[in-house]
Formats: C-alpha cells, structure tokens, sequence
C-alpha cells in the first residue's frame, strides 16, 4: 500500500488550534469514514473510527488540534494582544506569518511584530522578548479597522505554514567495512506534524487492514483527539466513552539529531524508524505491554528506538481510565516540533503503521491480560 502522503499535507495545512479543530475534523472524517465499521464521537469533538466488533478493546489516539494562538485583546492603534494555546518557546515568534480566523471563516493573515535593529538598545539586541510583549500586526491603525475584518478577543489563531515534500540524500556509515551507504529519503517539511501525523497514521492503518482483509481479534477505536495541547482533554471523553482495554498514543518524537538537543537526554533520530516513550511526564507504560511491543518489532526486524518525552500525551488519560488500561505511545522522530515548521521522515511514518497493524494482529483477550497479571 502506498502511503496517501498528500492527504496528509491536506490535515498539516488545515486550521485546527486546540479548542477550534473543526476544519481538520472534517477533513479526517471524510477520508477515514470508509475504512471504518462505524464513526461514533464524543461531546468535545474527538471523532472515534470502530472497526470490528468481537474481543478486547484497543484505543488508538492521535490528536488533531496544533499549538496555536487566541486574540486575548485589539490595541487603540489597531494591534492584536495574544493568549497561546499550548506550549511555545518566545524566541521562535518574532516576525513569523499567521493565520486569524474569524466566526463567518474568513481567515486573515497577520505578522508578530518585531523591533528593527536600530530601534533596539545593545542590550536589548541579545534579550529574548517574551509573548507578552509581542502583538499581531494586521496592516491596521485602529481599533475600528481591526473590528470592521471582523476580529473579536477569542478568535483563534495558526501559524501559517505550507507542507512540502523535499527528496534528499543520507549517507550512512556501515558499521564492519566504515564505508558510507547512499540512500534517498522523502521528507516532509510543514506545520501540526504533532499530531496530524498521529492521525494520519491511525487512518491510514485501518485503511490497510480494510484493502488488505487483515484479521484481527479485537475491536479497535481509532481516535482524532481533540485538545490534547492545552491537557489531553479530548482523549479523557473518548476513553470514557470507549473504556478501553488497552491504549496507544500515536505522537511526535523529539528528534536529538539537532545542533544544541542533548543527545543524551533525547536519543532517538530522524530516519531510524519508530520510537517507544518509555516514559512521558504524564505516564509510565506497562511494562509488559512494552515488551510485547518490542519484540514484535525484533520479530520483524525493525529497529525500535527507546525515548523519554518531557511532556504530556493523550495516552496520560488512556491508561487510567476506567479500572485502568495498559498505555503505550508510538513516536515518529520529528525536528522542531512547536515552531511555524518541522521535518519528519516519511519512511519512518510507514514503518509505525506497519509496527501498529503488527502489533493489533497480536492483541487478543489472553495477550492483553497478560499485561497485567501478577
Ligand atoms: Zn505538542
């Protein structure tokens, strides 16, 4: 199966800032809906895709909304005061594009503001300026024609980012001879990676087993989360509307094979495959359903790469839902996650949908209650 990699780029461009995921909603509906038994949703948004309807319950989460902004207030001189939605570092905002969306769906493009060289004192030049002090500029110079676009306090906000496909070459070097191995790499450059890639993959695993019949002794509940950048919010409904026997996260990674990242702290790599979280700051994995995962990669001889994420993930709410369900989150190594841009690995997005639709084929009754016997 060919990857359908300009869908993806489809739900990378889309607007979908955590609380106003609709438009990407949408398009994750449509594309998915005809892989599905049946598309359930929950009161917050999050779009549950079920196929099958014998056996265990297995959740698969992959959040929809990106980190964005919301109009938190319009200056008498016409520029806009922001509030983030979900995390992001100041240093990445100054002078950057962004998209305004206003309640008819007009969108409106902005910049943040940014002082010139000239105006800035020496020492000013080396500071970081912080968000508080940033504004949007929308080519205005007055309240009023910030009002007559349309713009209102609470209206949300994207950066605006186009997704592209870059070929390039990799030379790796061979262990035994020193030599260097030539191979091409697709790889994509754009903006939501995290998490539209955590969808995409859900999607386009159960597009798979649809085409390819795959068997599987379980039900399974692919979910397009929603609001998982301001607290996991849209997987804390769904898994209680799913009670789910066991869960898996589909996330970025954060890739350590950038000048400045600490290799240490942050191993895993573009263009090595999949990774495992073996811990976030929102859950520890079973141990046993690790395992699992792990050897069903070795089995399939496909390289697994071991990380540790300082941050949240829907799989935080998964595994204590209910009496409790043994949680896991699969990472695609992703370079600057949180920024107008990142660069992931389209290969590495293959290898995890054929990790996943491994791993489901396994996931019988017996299998999962060996994850928590004592
Ligand atoms: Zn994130």
């Amino acid at each position: 199966m060919k990857l359908n990699i300009d869908e993806f780029g489809k739900w990378c461009d889309a607007f979908g800032p955590s609380g106003f995921e609709q438009e990407v909603a949408k398009l994750v509906k449509e594309y998915t809906e005809p892989f599905a038994d049946e598309v359930l949703q929950d009161r917050t948004g999050s779009i549950i895709f079920k196929k099958g309807n014998k056996g265990p319950k297995v959740m698969l989460a992959g959040h929809i909304d990106e980190v964005g902004f919301m109009v938190a207030g319009i200056s008498k001189d016409g520029f806009l005061a922001f509030n983030q939605l979900g995390g992001w570092w100041d240093q990445v905002l100054l002078s950057q594009r962004v998209v305004i969306m206003v309640r008819d769906g007009t969108k409106i493009n902005g910049i943040i503001t940014s002082k010139p060289p000239h105006a800035l004192s020496a020492e000013d030049r080396s500071k970081v300026v912080t968000k508080d002090k940033m504004f949007i500029d929308v080519g205005c110079k007055t309240k009023k024609g910030v009002e007559a676009l349309g713009i209102k306090m609470g209206d949300p906000i994207i950066p605006d980012a186009t997704f592209e496909l870059i070929k390039r070459k990799q030379f790796v070097k061979d262990e035994d001879s020193g030599k260097f191995k030539e191979k091409e790499v697709t790889l994509a450059v754009g903006k939501a990676f995290d998490d539209r890639l955590g969808a995409f993959i859900i999607s386009e695993v159960l597009r798979k087993m649809k085409e390819e019949k795959i068997e599987f002794p379980n039900q399974i509940y692919g979910v397009a989360t929603v609001q998982e950048e301001v607290g996991l919010r849209g997987a804390r409904t769904s898994a209680q509307l799913i009670q789910p026997d066991v869960g898996f996260a589909l996330e970025v990674d954060i890739s350590g094979d950038v000048p400045g990242i600490d290799k240490t702290k942050y191993a895993s790599e573009m263009s090595k495959g999949p990774s495992i979280l073996v811990a976030d700051n929102s859950m520890l994995p079973n141990p046993n359903l690790k395992h699992f995962v792990m050897d069903v990669a070795k089995e399939m001889g496909m390289d697994l790469q071991l990380s540790i994420i300082r941050g949240g993930t829907d799989a935080g709410v998964m595994h204590i839902t209910g009496s409790g369900c043994p949680s896991l989150v699969l990472g695609i190594p992703t370079r600057h996650i949180h920024s107008h841009y990142g660069i992931l690995d389209v290969a590495d997005l293959e290898k995890c949908i054929d990790l996943l639709i491994e791993i489901l084929k396994r996931l019988d009754q017996k299998t999962i209650d060996s994850f928590t016997k004592i």
